[in-house]
């Protein structure tokens, strides 16, 4: 695997956290870096993909969608086929692994949308270990189907009424909690953010989704594609899908961010695209932030990709130009969301459906024989109100 650099990804990442947590995340480093490389953990960590998550995933020809833009060949890798509906699952079980391996018994997380929440409920049912969850007010409002799945699972949820009452401000409370409990507890985080180990390690776990499609996409084509697209709220989904083409430097990688009323409005969440850098959640990042460095609300039509910030390698790739940073609006990608479900039979999240709204760009001015593969993160059973309050049939 590539090296780890302390946890920065050039000027990016770091851990900028209080002395409280130190020990904790000190301790985490030290423990991660064990099992990083430790046979018996990943061969662990790949039995329960398999069995309880369902991995591989298939990598699916959308030949309808392809004939349409009448130009590249489009694949999706199906992370929508994997346990609960997203991609979230494969994270949650490698570090409630860990967390199992530390000894902790109680586990801490935040959730946006919801899907993380029900992911890290599920390992925790599966392990046998206590799980806290927080969410905004807001996002229990807009998700309480996943609030529910959440409760089914065992786990407690903790309604977060500080600042926009989203996200961030789960992770703020989260955090907190963490602090007071860092004996017992364990903070799992749902994507590639936070102070380092988090980005790396969330990465590693999801790094299966890109490694899958490698290998599924030489086997039926016979070559490597020629873009890579995958939609970035925190980052992980297309980190996960990046991360094995890195070092394939023909393979050009595009992360589709939430434009959601237009990136020149102030309701978007595009924070490549539109933010600066600063520090969030103890890592050195691009984030949506005004004259004063202080963070701005955000806006998405799509609760998973509603975060002012994004993972510090994104920043990283996106200043080094590996990879390219794009926006795509609400209601692009509402259209994108229909487009699919009509001409593939597959209800896609509003998350991936971000980068579905790209391919109307991208698709049709490449040839036949380009290759495109796009992360479908998800699937949009979770986002069906949202849908219909939008979108009358
Ligand atoms: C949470 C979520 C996302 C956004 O999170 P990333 O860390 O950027 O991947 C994207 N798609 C789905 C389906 C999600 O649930």
């Amino acid at each position: 695997m590539s090296n780890t650099n302390n946890g920065f990804y050039g000027e990016f990442g770091g851990k900028f956290i209080p002395e409280t947590l130190s020990f904790a995340i000190e301790e985490l480093d030290q423990k991660y870096k064990s099992i990083r490389d430790s046979k018996s953990f990943q061969n662990q960590f790949h039995q329960v993909l398999k069995e309880f998550v369902g991995r591989p995933t298939a990598l699916y020809h959308a030949k309808n969608l392809s004939e349409h833009y009448g130009g590249a060949k489009i694949y999706f890798k199906r992370e929508d086929l994997a346990h609960l509906g997203a991609h979230k699952i494969n994270n949650a079980v490698g570090q409630g692994l860990l967390a199992k391996q530390m000894g902790k018994k109680r586990i801490i997380a935040e959730t946006g949308a919801g899907q993380h929440g029900v992911a890290t409920a599920a390992i925790c049912a599966k392990l046998g270990l206590n799980c806290v969850v927080y969410m905004g007010q807001e996002d229990i409002e807009r998700q309480s189907l996943n609030v529910y799945r959440m409760k089914l699972l065992g786990a407690e949820v903790k309604s977060v009424h500080t600042g926009s009452k989203t996200l961030k401000d789960a992770i703020n409370e989260a955090m907190r909690d963490w602090v007071t409990n860092v004996n017992d507890s364990y903070y799992l985080i749902g994507s590639v953010i936070g102070p380092h180990p988090y980005p790396l390690m969330v990465r590693d776990f999801q790094s299966v989704i890109g490694f899958e499609s490698k290998k599924e996409i030489l086997s039926v084509e016979n070559k490597l594609p020629d873009y890579v697209v995958a939609c970035v709220g925190g980052g992980s989904n297309a980190m996960g899908l990046f991360h094995a083409f890195i070092n394939d430097e023909k393979v050009k990688l595009i992360g589709v961010e939430a434009g959601g009323k237009g990136v020149d409005t102030n309701q978007h969440s595009a924070t490549l695209v539109k933010g600066k850098i600063g520090i969030l959640h103890g890592t050195k990042t691009y984030i949506i932030q005004d004259e004063d460095g202080q963070i701005t609300e955000t806006h998405s039509i799509s609760a998973g990709l509603d975060y002012p910030g994004v993972g510090p390698e994104h920043s990283f790739l996106k200043d080094t130009e590996r990879a390219e940073y794009v926006a795509v609006t609400d209601e692009q990608a509402l259209k994108a969301l229909a487009l699919t479900s009509k001409l593939e039979g597959i209800i896609p999240a509003l998350e991936p459906a971000h980068a579905l709204a790209y391919l109307e760009e991208l698709a049709p001015k490449l040839s036949k024989d380009n290759i495109i593969i796009l992360g479908m993160s998800g699937r949009g059973d979770k986002d069906i109100n949202t849908i219909m309050q939008n979108m009358s049939l």
